[in-house]
């Protein structure tokens, strides 16, 4: 029996101005998605990020107290080497998020706040393919995404948010899960490669405390990148699944 080769990707849209990244943890956007941002910001694009927590349970050896500032700097110094300057944490307890109306009002919040025309997430599927499982923050945090987004589009939803002076936002177009085994699009990252290694590269003692394959960032990007650019054409590249708005 023949094993049948992936489907080729379709390029992302890339006609859109704003988007903001929610994610779960520093380091989830430079596991793959900050060689994207480095070609969105190249292109003048701008690109928020958004922490749902400050990653203060990642490392065995160090008191979350001590841990969770110093990550929040990492990920600041990470950010601008992508491009990004505004970088949002939103507090929720690392390891422990869980998906529910808090978490979508502040997802919500955040969306009419910045009036972004995409939202990236990552990966919130039980598994990155295969038998490589997900993290319960990131699973919490996409699905939360998803609906965080739409809360933000109706007026009587949350209507705190309404109190607090942040009107409605309609204008997400899409949802985009980076590196979810449904993806179907991608963007070519060839040209910044060399950037989204510098950004994860800035989590210092985040990769210290790693042990394994996650802690070498040029291997481990370059292994990620190429699987996703054999399917896009190009040398390296991030996938994305899709999840149109409008
Ligand atoms: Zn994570």
């Amino acid at each position: 029996m023949t094993e049948q080769a992936p489907e080729p990707f379709e390029p992302v849209d890339e006609d859109w101005q704003t988007a903001v990244a929610i994610v779960a943890h520093p380091d989830d956007m430079e596991y793959g998605g900050a060689a994207a941002v480095a070609r969105w910001t190249s292109q003048g694009k701008k690109v928020v990020y958004v922490m749902v927590t400050s990653g203060e349970a990642g490392i065995d050896s160090l008191d979350p107290a001590e841990c969770g500032p110093l990550r929040e700097a990492e990920q600041l110094a990470s950010a601008r080497v992508v491009g990004v300057d505004t970088v949002e944490f939103l507090g929720h307890p690392d390891g422990v998020v869980e998906y529910g109306l808090p978490l979508r009002r502040d997802i919500a919040r955040v969306v009419r706040r910045h009036r972004p025309d995409i939202v990236i997430t990552s990966n919130f599927r039980e598994t990155y393919g295969g038998v490589f499982l997900n993290q319960a923050d990131h699973i919490a945090v996409g699905r939360a995404t998803l609906d965080g987004v739409r809360d933000a589009g109706n007026r009587w939803v949350f209507r705190e948010l309404l109190a607090e002076g942040h009107e409605p936002w309609n204008g997400v177009r899409q949802i985009w899960a980076a590196a979810s085994p449904d993806a179907k699009h991608a963007v070519d990252t060839t040209e910044h490669f060399d950037l989204g290694v510098a950004s994860l590269e800035e989590h210092k003692a985040y990769l210290a405390g790693l042990g394994g394959a996650m802690a070498e960032p040029r291997e481990f990007l370059e292994g990620f990148g190429r699987g996703a650019g054999s399917r896009l054409g190009t040398r390296f590249a991030v996938p994305f699944e899709v999840f149109p708005l409008s």
